[in-house]
């Protein structure tokens, strides 16, 4: 099974994959003189598999061009394309949040002796005019006061101007946050949650005991046939138009998630069998229905149909074993000849 990009990177392949991965990616290490470290062997396992088709776009670049792949190109590549730029932007927002607090300590350390310095002028004045008989002295005392009033206006306006700016700042810097914080939890070529965060809310919705959900496992039919004679830029397409397809069909308490590669799942809230099994038919129905053309050339991409497995969370399951109920329905519908929904 494959592995759609996301961060954190979640591996799903079968044993029997990753070992063939693995007696693949050893010799690429060894041609290029690099040593097998967790980043080398990421990058390499990455390239093989397939499924990360920026990073082999980069690599296969760069073999084009005759360029060597150090470790240093490949630490810049799993940077880039494994950890998909994340810690960089992570320690970018922490530093801008470091400035903007570090600012505002230092504008109300610098207001508040300001203050102080008046607070202790007005005192004196405050002795002087205890005694004075003297009009200059007078005049000369308010011309203080009035001095130390402005000092005083000025210095908090420019902490009101000082904190506004840090506050926009703030805010910029918390949708840098958020938009982080959301990518993780995105496949990045659907849209659709990742695996991880699939399996972090399949397994929180799990642990309820009052939960009452569904789980459908969706599998796109003969996809590596398409992608034999379109390619996979086309295949990829697909892919997009069939999520955009499970994202019109999930309202918006049901969450939708890429699995692995061509496979799909939804999980629902709150229905009966009968009703998520009408919303994955619904969802098969309009794909076959959908007659997808090549857009350079409007030529047909033939009927492109998707196989369907329901299972309904019953006391006791596990995400596992709610999972495996689907995927052996599933499996059912594909034993049929495939383009159709079954429960189990
Ligand atoms: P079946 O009807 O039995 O499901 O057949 P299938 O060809 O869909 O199943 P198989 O598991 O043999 O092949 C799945 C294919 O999906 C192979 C893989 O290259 C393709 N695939 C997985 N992820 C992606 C992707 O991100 N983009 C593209 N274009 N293809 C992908
Ligand atoms: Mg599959
Ligand atoms: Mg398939």
């Amino acid at each position: 099974m494959s592995k759609p990009p996301s961060f954190p990177p979640v591996y799903t392949d079968a044993t029997q994959q990753a070992s063939e991965n693995l007696r693949r990616v050893l010799p690429l290490i060894n041609q290029h003189k690099t040593p097998v470290n967790p980043v080398n062997y990421a990058v390499w396992y990455e390239y093989v598999s397939g499924d990360n088709q920026a990073l082999s776009d980069a690599i296969d670049t760069r073999l084009e061009q005759n360029k060597p792949i150090t470790t240093e190109v490949t630490q810049n590549l799993y940077e880039k394309y494994v950890l998909m730029g994340m810690p960089e932007r992570l320690e970018k927002t922490n530093k801008g949040i470091t400035l903007v607090v570090n600012n505002t300590l230092k504008n109300l350390n610098k207001a508040e002796s300001t203050a102080g310095e008046c607070a202790a002028d007005l005192s004196n004045t405050e002795n002087v005019l205890e005694n004075c008989t003297d009009i200059e002295v007078l005049k000369a005392v308010v011309h203080d006061i009035l001095s130390n009033t402005q000092t005083l206006t000025a210095s908090s306006n420019e902490l009101k101007d000082e904190l506004k700016r840090s506050a926009q700042e703030m805010k910029r810097l918390s949708s840098e946050l958020a938009a982080v914080k959301e990518i993780a939890r995105i496949d990045g070529l659907t849209g659709l949650l990742n695996r991880s965060t699939f399996d972090k809310e399949l397994r929180a919705l799990c642990k309820k005991s009052d939960v009452s959900i569904a789980l459908i496992m969706f599998d796109l039919d003969h996809f590596k046939q398409l992608n034999d004679t379109f390619g996979h830029v086309v295949g990829d397409k697909v892919l997009q138009f069939f999520s955009s397809l499970l994202k019109k069909h999930a309202s918006d308490n049901h969450l939708a998630a890429r699995y692995g590669g061509e496979e799909m799942a939804m999980i629902l809230f709150d229905v009966s069998q009968h009703q998520a099994a009408k919303i994955a038919e619904e969802v098969r129905a309009e794909l076959a229905d959908s007659n997808l053309k090549q857009k350079n050339n409007g030529q047909t991409l033939g009927q492109t149909t998707v196989s369907a497995g329901v299972s309904l969370f019953q006391l006791g399951d596990t995400p596992n074993s709610l999972i495996d109920r689907a995927d052996k329905a599933l499996y059912v519908s594909k034993e049929n000849g495939r383009n159709q929904v079954n429960v189990n």
